[in-house]
């Protein structure tokens, strides 16, 4: 577990104003990664880290020689595309650039001129994905939205006998994870109804989000040897906002036995930024496990991850449909709940995941699953929110949805508090459904 050190400090203010504001997502207790370049330049993409309506490229302050000598290398690392290099390096590295950072960008910095001709504005920014994804694993740790997806397709047996105990997961697919602000078309696949004889090829129609946190995979492990809980987190380099569309009626036909396949292949949208794992120690909270739920096994348990193996994290979807957009009305809540709820945390997902030896590697991605709380107005998703479709849910403008319809904007925001330490956000994830391509 990281302990919480100078760059927590809730007191500290930076010379870049907007990050000041109470309300901004990235005050310098955050700094973020990113990778981007300015919109419709011919610059290379390269890192950057976030603070206020700014983000610092790493690459021209290595250059304007902000930095110790002693960080080149691993500033070199920062200079490229993706930041799947850096991630490898550890969170030795990661924690020595953030404190450099940190220093730099507090008023009253004497690097302030320096680093100043080396803010872009994220307005001016376009982003792409900011790693390679190696392999994209899905797992599935709300118990909430287990339960009630349970309940849709087995009435009888909502929750199965092994959920209690293994973090479920499947591999997904990493090719159609694409950065926010890209649209997508709805995809097609078969479809069969209940009362037919024969599937038919057609656009799916009952198209959903799933609100889950993203997880990237810092340093990796050797094939065959598994990462002890206790290490877990050393192995994770940070969270973002994961949309993973999901198409729930091509799902229903294909997911037995082999689990889901082109129901989640179709698109996935991240947000741009990474929040490191050092930047959310602050809101790290105690994890436990109903007393009369089945306690994990062994390997799945450590003091840390019950002292603080959860994070306080507020996750949150909007929506906004074609109507909405054209009548200039803004998004609206749909949905939020909190990451704190999850059944199974970060380091028991990475610890099953490689407890076969399965290796791990920079930039690998899990998806926490669809977050949902307890009541209608927390599921991450709309096949709960409308009880599989049978009750739409009602727009401020009197526009209804069961699943999304074309036009339809989707974005998820995350956000961490508490009363010791100020906001930091996660950004956006955002995406808009587009009509199926005509064949
Ligand atoms: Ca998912």
């Amino acid at each position: 577990m990281i302990v919480l050190n100078e760059t927590h400090q809730p007191e500290l203010r930076s010379w870049v104003a907007s990050a000041n504001d109470d309300q901004s997502d990235f005050p310098i207790q955050n700094l973020p990664f990113a990778i981007f370049k300015r919109r419709g330049s011919n610059e290379k993409f390269r890192a950057g880290v976030a603070i206020g309506e700014h983000i610092v490229d790493l690459k021209a302050a290595h250059k304007a020689g902000v930095f110790s000598m002693s960080l080149t290398p691993m500033l070199k690392t920062l200079h490229k595309s993706k930041l799947n290099q850096f991630m490898g390096l550890g969170k030795d590295a990661w924690s020595e650039l953030r404190l450099e950072l940190s220093r730099a960008l507090r008023v009253d910095s004497t690097l302030q001129t320096q680093l100043e001709n080396c803010l872009v504005p994220q307005s001016q920014a376009e982003y792409k994905i900011p790693a390679r994804i190696g392999d994209y694993t899905d797992f599935y740790t709300s118990i909430n939205h287990a339960t009630n997806i349970g309940k849709l397709f087995r009435p009888d047996n909502p929750l199965l006998p092994n959920y209690q105990w293994i973090p479920i997961g499947y591999h997904g697919r990493s090719s159609s994870i694409e950065v926010s602000g890209h649209g997508f078309h709805r995809p097609k696949s078969q479809l069969k109804a209940a009362d037919a004889d024969a599937p038919i090829l057609a656009p799916c129609k009952r198209l959903d989000y799933e609100l889950e946190v993203g997880i990237y995979i810092g340093k990796g492990n050797t094939l065959g040897h598994s990462i002890d809980i206790n290490d877990a987190e050393d192995h994770v380099f940070g969270l973002c906002m994961f949309n993973d569309w999901s198409a729930r009626d091509i799902q229903a036909w294909e997911y037995q036995p082999l689990g889901p396949f082109l129901s989640k292949s179709f698109a996935s949208t991240v947000s741009p930024w990474i929040v490191t794992m050092e930047a959310i120690a602050p809101y790290r909270q105690a994890w436990s496990r109903p007393a009369d739920h089945p306690q994990p096994l062994p390997y799945l348990e450590s003091h840390d991850n019950r002292s603080s193996g959860a994070v306080n994290m507020h996750l949150e979807v909007l929506l906004q449909t074609a109507k909405m957009k054209a009548g200039g009305q803004v998004a609206e809540r749909v949905a939020l709940s909190n990451f704190s709820q999850s059944y199974w945390t970060i380091a028991q997902m990475v610890t099953h995941h490689s407890v076969n030896g399965c290796n791990l590697k920079p930039g690998d991605f899990f998806g926490s699953g669809t977050q949902s709380g307890t009541t209608a107005n927390s599921y991450g998703a709309l096949i709960e929110a409308t009880t599989g479709g049978k009750n739409p849910i009602t727009l401020s403008n009197g526009e209804t949805r069961a699943f999304l319809e074309d036009g339809d904007t989707v974005t998820l925001n995350g956000w961490c508090d508490s009363e010791v330490a100020p906001r930091i956000g996660f950004g956006h994830a955002t995406a808009t459904v587009l009509p199926a391509l005509e064949d």
